[in-house]
């Protein structure tokens, strides 16, 4: 059985007063990863010992102590693309096979500072690139829900960990929705939380004007808890703010009165599945009884977001990943002279998605198309930010289904790498204007989980949770997957 049977708050709650030893949790979640493990694969370097060792450090700690760890004991999955000093960390790439990083990501050292055990790090696509998590050269993680489709990506492991119940908390990082869009297809909270908002230190860079990291969990009181704990200035990231950071599990039940949403025609038509859109416009329905106005709104560049993402991220990624040259890190084939070092190791270590957008990448960046391509995309990303200032003076959110398609089958885009890109369509504008966005289940549809979206102005997480946690009380859900 899953040892995730209360809220973190409660689990922490009773590891602080000495109710359960951080000890047994800890073992109870490494027995339940050996039982369902096989048969998800979600996760990727583990070490059972290792994290027995800081339960059993923790539980020696005086109550005084304990009392003021936020997440006491906890037992959190962590995304191999950020890197650990005692896992290794792969990115779900062959070149960083058996790669140990000589410090640990800012993130991972906050949550650790609380109490939270690190138990695994989790399947991912390639440095981050896809929608499936069926680029992972170690093999692609399946939907708890339902085996045969995908748990979406790329922080597919991370989700898919969380909703088959072996860990409460996952870290996640999104760059055109890989936290939401795997929330959504697994049937649980996810956030991208405000660029800047979160350290991406020790993240490994995908598109570093893109990527955030933002937790991942069952619940949205359990999703605020982790994002308080990582948000917030670290001097180790010149992007990270210096904003403050509100209380946002106090804040979470706060009212909200006369909240105005915005209903983007764009998102709710062409290319959106009609099942998918009839559960979100579900929840919106009860919302409205609940007394919430739902503004209908014209975002006119929306059209054009998955385009220019596909040629600002890829020209970001093709300069980031220069740095897998077969020298510093990871694997080396060797060779005679330097360049054909180069070749031969990027050629052996780099799947086929990571190398078609190095390539994406260097021709959009290169002479002659830098204009006509790389600038026209930035172009359009002001524009997509503009429309959304313009949202901002007439409603509060905006609403928009997570992904636009139910979990797919596993295989199913293998070969036509656009379809996989059209999975972002509802997700990637949050990112090219850098703002927070959340992901929580609006409902299931023959047996498989449905998100809804939730896109606000910038370091407004806290009211995206409190809507999160309305969503929560008239979405009626189906118990979690037995596995
Ligand atoms: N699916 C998108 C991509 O492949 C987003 C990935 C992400 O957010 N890391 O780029």
């Amino acid at each position: 059985m899953s040892p995730v049977d209360d809220s973190v708050k409660g689990m922490a709650e009773r590891v602080k007063t000495g109710q359960i030893s951080a000890q047994s949790l800890v073992s109870s979640c490494f027995q339940y990863i050996r039982q369902v493990e096989p048969k998800v694969h979600a996760l990727l370097a583990h070490d059972e010992e290792l994290a027995m060792e800081k339960a059993r450090a923790l539980d020696r700690l005086p109550l005084s102590e304990r009392r003021e760890l936020r997440l006491a004991g906890i037992p959190l999955v962590v995304k191999d693309n950020l890197v650990t000093e005692d896992l290794d960390t792969t990115a779900g790439s062959r070149i960083l096979e058996g790669f140990r990083s000589p410090y640990t990501a800012s993130v991972v050292k906050r949550a650790e500072e609380q109490g939270a055990i690190v138990v695994a790090k989790s399947n991912l696509d390639e440095f981050g690139m896809g929608s499936s998590t069926e680029h992972s050269v170690y093999g692609p993680t399946m939907n708890p829900w339902d085996f045969s489709r995908v748990p979406g990506g790329s922080s597919g492991g991370s989700a898919a960990a969380v909703a088959a119940g072996m860990a409460p908390l996952a870290l996640g990082s999104d760059t055109g929705g890989s936290i939401r869009q795997p929330a959504a297809f697994c049937g649980i909270v996810g956030i991208k939380p405000t660029y800047g908002r979160v350290s991406r230190y020790g993240l490994i860079a995908y598109a570093s004007s893109l990527d955030q990291v933002g937790p991942l969990a069952r619940t949205v009181e359990d999703t605020a808890l982790l994002l308080q704990v990582i948000s917030g200035h670290d001097p180790l990231d010149a992007t990270s703010a210096q904003m403050p950071v509100p209380d946002y599990l106090a804040q979470l039940d706060r009212p909200l009165q006369g909240l105005r949403v915005g209903v983007p025609r764009e998102y709710f038509g062409d290319g959106i599945d009609a099942n998918v859109k009839m559960v979100v416009e579900d929840v919106l329905e009860r919302l409205k009884q609940e007394g919430v106005s739902m503004v209908e709104i014209d975002m006119p560049h929306t059209q054009y977001a998955v385009a220019a993402y596909y040629l600002l991220a890829p020209a970001e990624a093709s300069s980031n990943l220069s740095r897998f040259d077969g020298v510093r890190y990871g694997l080396r084939v060797p060779a005679g002279d330097l360049r054909t070092l180069y070749q031969r190791t990027r050629a052996q270590g780099m799947g086929d998605e990571v190398r078609r957008r190095v390539l994406l990448g260097t021709h959009v960046l290169s002479a002659g198309y830098y204009d006509q391509y790389y600038v026209r995309a930035q172009k359009v990303r002001a524009l997509i930010r503009r429309d959304f200032e313009r949202a901002f003076e007439q409603v509060d959110l905006v609403v928009t289904p997570s992904a636009p398609e139910l979990p797919f089958a596993l295989g199913s885009r293998a070969d036509d790498p656009m379809k996989m890109y059209l999975s972002d369509i509802c997700t990637v504008t949050a990112n090219l204007a850098g703002l927070p966005a959340l992901s929580v289940p609006a409902g299931f549809e023959s047996g498989l989980p449905v998100g809804i979206q939730w896109i606000g102005p910038a370091w407004s997480e806290d009211l995206l949770l409190r809507v999160g946690r309305m969503v929560e009380r008239v979405v009626v859900r189906p118990p979690w997957p037995k596995l």
